[in-house]
């Protein structure tokens, strides 16, 4: 799942970006109210964490940019003053809930993950499967053959940026910058790593075999001879 975070405090916005990584989420840090507003209406998240207080273009801004167009990505803001005016300007808004600072971080994950079960309409996906292999993206399960799998977060979410994109020949270049937010670099075989690791949990004593190697291009998750 994918979230943007909009915090120009920089420990705040470390402390969530790590946090909530580590809760298993993609994470999406913008630093500025400038940089927020564009990547919310330009790009798809399940969740935005939006601080009202920023310097440039604030959260009440990028909050009404996205209800007027029509965007209904579920929006928890973050103030720092507990006025009932500053709750009720926010929800009149449409933000979907609001977290007063300091607050603790357990708390800030618990609304998300109600904010994003909630948020779930028929149409979107909380599921994503391929032949018998199953994720759940909200409990994280993943089965396969009915058997239940465990994985790390990082193969987790490789295995859903996989599963996404199942067809698509994926470059090394684009699994680091999505899964392991880092530029490649070539020296490193972390992902290639990654890749057996996750083979041998989902492949390896399975049928059909789902993750293919493209020599000298990357990794593709597809159904053999389809
Ligand atoms: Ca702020």
């Amino acid at each position: 799942m994918r979230l943007l975070v909009v915090e120009d405090e920089l420990k705040s916005g470390d402390y969530l970006k790590q946090g909530l990584g580590e809760a298993g989420f993609q994470v999406s840090l913008a630093r500025n109210g400038l940089d927020g507003h564009h990547l919310a209406m330009t790009e798809n998240f399940d969740l935005i964490i939006l601080d009202i207080m920023l310097p440039d273009v604030d959260g009440w801004r990028i909050l009404q940019s996205l209800r007027e167009n029509q965007s209904n990505t579920p929006v928890l803001f973050l103030t720092a003053r507990d006025s009932v005016e500053d709750r009720v300007k926010g929800l009149e808004l449409g933000a979907d809930d609001y977290l007063v600072k300091p607050f603790a971080f357990a708390e800030l994950l618990a609304r998300v993950r109600t904010l994003l079960r909630r948020g779930i309409s028929p149409k979107q996906t909380e599921k994503l499967s391929i032949a018998n292999l199953h994720l759940d993206l909200l409990s994280r399960n993943v089965l396969r053959d009915d058997k239940k799998i465990v994985l790390t977060q990082k193969e987790f979410a490789l295995l859903e940026l996989l599963i996404r994109r199942q067809g698509e020949v994926l470059p090394r270049s684009l699994i680091a910058s999505q899964v392991w937010d880092m530029n490649f670099d070539s020296d490193t075989n972390v992902i290639d790593v990654a890749i057996r690791r996750l083979r041998a949990k989902i492949d390896d004593n399975f049928e059909p075999k789902l993750i293919h190697t493209i020599r000298g291009m990357g990794y593709k998750l597809e159904v053999e001879g389809d």
